[in-house]
């Protein structure tokens, strides 16, 4: 249907926020929008008798196999295998890309450069997706070198986006999510990896993902990352297939810094992480027949 987003004004400044707060202004707010629906109404009148008049054509794809009917005269069935039933391909995502840095590091590499963790991310990530094809996993990234033409048609707005990777995974029905990060912080001492889920989404099956990573990093390191169960962030809420968003260490702690640049550690972690999900999969094999059973 046609629609919009209203954002009333910013809460963060004094005179929005006074008006906003004020249950007047609230009400002449609420009083102009509605005048304006009532004119968009009467211009664009509703006949449940006709198409939708806003829909340009009949043909209406959706997605999860189910047949869709349109106001009175169409319907729609879906050409697209349902998301509910997954295709067996692992989508690694390399954090960040592009114009978006993510964390900046503190200290310099051996040219004198800063480091940016869009670079760390993808070098782990590359790694990541030959030990696994090495295993006989098809995988795919969400995104590519920089400077290459992105994966899957993304436009550079999109791959920058990390809602937008995530629909995109979720689209496909890829059978699993992990999510590759480097974290930064202003005290220098802070250090070593984390791994976040979600509990609310397939909650239960992420967080033995996540445990199954724990495991094989704390083989690498002699020490087990923390695990975190966190309720807003987006890897962890908006996937439909099991997810895991790995914060590989800490840019700004010197010793997470030399490990995270050295290729030899990234090659390791990557090694790590493809064999946590080897496991995974082994412990939940994938069947094309069955709606996936971790939902
Ligand atoms: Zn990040």
């Amino acid at each position: 249907m046609p629609a919009a987003l209203i954002e009333t004004g910013f809460i963060t400044n004094k005179s929005d926020f006074q008006k906003l707060t004020d249950s007047s202004y609230q009400k002449e707010f609420a009083a102009s929008i509605a005048s304006a629906m009532d004119k968009f109404m009467q211009d664009h009148p509703f006949d449940p008798n006709e198409i939708y008049p806003y829909i340009d054509s009949s043909t209406v794809t959706t997605s999860g196999g189910v047949t869709t009917v349109l106001p009175q005269t169409t319907t729609a069935v879906t050409t697209e295998p349902s998301p509910l039933y997954f295709n067996q391909t692992i989508c690694i995502d390399p954090g960040h890309g592009f114009r978006d840095n993510g964390a900046e590091s503190t200290f310099t590499d051996a040219n004198g450069k800063t480091v940016l963790e869009k670079n760390i991310t993808l070098a782990i990530c590359n790694y990541l997706v030959a030990e696994l094809q090495n295993k006989g996993y098809t995988v795919v990234l969400t995104r590519g070198e920089d400077s290459q033409t992105p994966n899957a048609g993304f436009s550079d707005e999109r791959l920058c986006n990390i809602t937008q990777r995530i629909n995109w995974a979720n689209e496909q029905g890829y059978c699993l999510y992990v999510s590759i990060h480097c974290n930064s912080y202003t005290n220098s001492s802070t250090q070593g990896a984390r791994i976040y889920y979600n509990s609310g989404n397939n909650g239960s099956i992420n967080k033995v993902l996540c445990q199954d990573i724990a495991n094989e990093l704390s083989k690498l390191n002699g020490k087990s990352p923390s695990v975190f169960n966190d309720a807003d962030l987006a890897v962890a809420t908006k996937t439909i297939m099991p997810a895991a968003l790995i914060e590989t260490g800490f840019i700004t702690n010197k010793s997470d810094f030399q490990k995270l640049t050295d290729s030899s550690y990234q090659k390791e972690f990557a090694a790590s992480i493809a064999s946590a999900i080897d496991q995974f999969m082994q412990d939940h094999p994938f069947d094309p027949n069955e709606v996936y059973p971790y939902l």
